[in-house]
């Protein structure tokens, strides 16, 4: 097996010079070497053969070279694995040093231009592990490994990930916290992205008020990431906060057009380049439901809820904004560019809500349009990714009942009576009014909307049957999903049966619409 190694992040960056593996508080640093734990008895559950064609590995991907690598049991030569210092805000309140408690960095390779950091989730303890044991269980694996794949194909902006081993080792949670722990599978993914840069690796070194390390980082972070904007200086961090802003738009975007709810936006789960980071709690929007979270650990507040989201982004860079202060030393140009975040998500967002609907020409009318649909949604519990799917189906110029055309989208269609059928009547009259005065034929319009609105996305439940055949060791289902999200928005007639509402049983099953931090 063969990679192009090209460490930078812990070449050029100030490493921590203490080399045991002991938890400790890191400072003047920007990482930690340590070496990953030996799993008892590894073996190779799923390779993405896509991703390892991407990073340019060479040789077979069921090798027992590579299960060695990826399995954290041998270590690529020449490179030497580390753990990323950071800190972050958690739940709105900062909670320190955080770091790659569960992550260990294997190495960056570059492949035709590109670079690309590899890194084992669940790899053992690090440094920064504080009272727990680095490592990760078989059921968030399988979650991490399908999510992250398939948001990729997906279109939206995400780390990757390489392989799912199991460890062979026994690993021992209480997945609800609620007193009952009990042993699980171990496993370990390799997760890949050009980098695992966090807002809270800058976080860390402005608290700890370390300005040297903070620009380090920063100009390694635009000189490797963000080229374009050339030689460091105050102008140009600020556009380096423009653009991490733009990009952390792009993808919050993305995640509203698909119905991802993240579940823990921390700033130490904010990539710098605007990907989707740490699939944790995550869930996906089945019942349309501005207030939903999968997160059991959020229910309180809904803090993180699907309609919170674009909000928590601006949250979360108004924290990066503060981190970046000591090097630019000027309030206005940070709140300058949190102003513009603001204005632009005010026009983006109707745009992406108008593509979900096939409108792509400018009417006085649309906003309207919008609010009362994401109301009337609201009103019965109805499928969000069969409904725009759906909606496709419409035909502008039939008077026909747009009803019956997305009725398949109601979880209880008894409820669509009265005033509810009332406002859904009057929705679909001003809307295909509305297409009326788009230039599209009805099929061009349906071939537009379903490049936007997928027909698969790793429903809740999806996830979970994948997890207890796996655990049963039967891994069929794991590729079948696998297979199925790589090509999200295609027909796939064979794979209709994924094109259907959740089953009663998931409705508050753990793992399906109910999970907690950290599993
Ligand atoms: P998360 O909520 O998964 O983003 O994790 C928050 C912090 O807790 C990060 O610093 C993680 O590295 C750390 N963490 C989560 N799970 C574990 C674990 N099992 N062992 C060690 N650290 C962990
Ligand atoms: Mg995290």
């Amino acid at each position: 097996m063969k990679l192009n190694i090209k460490d930078k992040f812990s070449k050029e960056l100030p490493a921590d010079p203490v080399l045991q593996n002991t938890r400790r508080q890191v400072r003047n640093a920007c990482f930690s070497f340590v070496m990953p734990k030996q799993p008892t008895n590894p073996s190779l559950l799923h390779v993405s053969a896509e991703m390892a064609k991407a990073i340019g590995l060479t040789g077979s991907i069921t090798s027992k070279d590579f299960l060695d690598v990826f399995s954290g049991t041998k270590v690529i030569e020449g490179t030497k694995p580390y753990a990323m210092c950071y800190g972050g805000h958690q739940f709105g309140s900062w909670a320190g040093q955080l770091g790659d408690g569960r992550a260990i960095n294997l190495a960056e390779v570059e492949h035709e231009g590109k670079n690309w950091a590899l890194q084992l989730k669940g790899a053992g303890e690090t440094p920064y592990s504080r009272t727990a044991d680095g490592l990760a269980v078989l059921r968030s694996s399988i979650r991490e490994y399908l999510c992250s794949e398939a948001m990729y194909y997906l279109g939206v902006p995400t780390t990757r990930a390489l392989s799912l081993v199991l460890s062979g080792d026994k690993v021992l949670r209480d997945v609800m916290y609620d007193g009952n722990p009990a042993y699980e599978k171990g496993a370990i993914v390799c997760r890949v992205a050009p980098s695992f840069i966090r807002f809270g690796n800058f976080e860390i070194l402005a608290a700890q008020e370390d300005v040297k390390t903070l620009r380090a980082l920063v100009d390694f972070t635009i000189k490797h990431h963000f080229p374009h904007l050339g030689k460091p200086s105050k102008e140009v961090y600020i556009a380096f906060f423009e653009e991490v802003a733009a990009k952390s738009l792009e993808m919050v975007l993305h995640w509203q057009r698909v119905g991802f709810v993240h579940g823990v936006m921390n700033t130490d789960n904010m990539s710098i380049l605007g990907l989707t980071i740490d699939y944790g709690p995550y869930g996906w929007l089945e019942g349309y439901d501005h207030g939903w979270t999968p997160n059991t650990t959020d229910r309180a507040h809904r803090r993180y809820r699907y309609s919170t989201q674009p909000q928590v982004v601006l949250w979360n860079l108004l924290k990066l904004a503060n981190a970046l202060y000591p090097l630019i030393e000027e309030a206005e140009p940070l709140q300058a560019v949190l102003g513009t975040y603001q204005d632009e998500l005010k026009v983006a967002y109707p745009i992406m809500m108008k593509s979900k609907l096939g409108l792509f020409e400018k009417d006085g009318k649309d906003q309207e349009l919008i609010d009362t649909l994401e109301a009337v949604l609201q009103r019965s519990e109805t499928d969000m990714t069969i409904f725009f799917r759906l909606l496709a189906k419409v035909k502008a110029n039939d008077a026909q009942n747009g009803l019956d055309v997305v009725k398949e989208a109601f979880y209880d269609p008894r409820e669509i009576e009265g005033d509810i059928r009332k406002s859904w009547e009057d929705w679909f009259s001003a809307y295909r009014k509305r297409l009326g005065k788009e230039g599209k034929s009805d099929t061009e319009r349906a071939t537009a909307m379903n490049l936007v609105n997928p027909k698969y996305v790793l429903r809740n439940y999806m996830a979970q049957l994948a997890i207890d055949a796996a655990e049963k060791g039967d891994y069929t289902l794991l590729d079948e999903l696998f297979n199925l999200l790589k090509k999200p928005y295609d027909e796939q007639p064979n794979m209709q049966k994924w094109f259907a509402k959740r089953p009663e049983w998931a409705r508050n099953k753990v793992g399906c619409s109910m999970l907690s931090c950290s599993s």
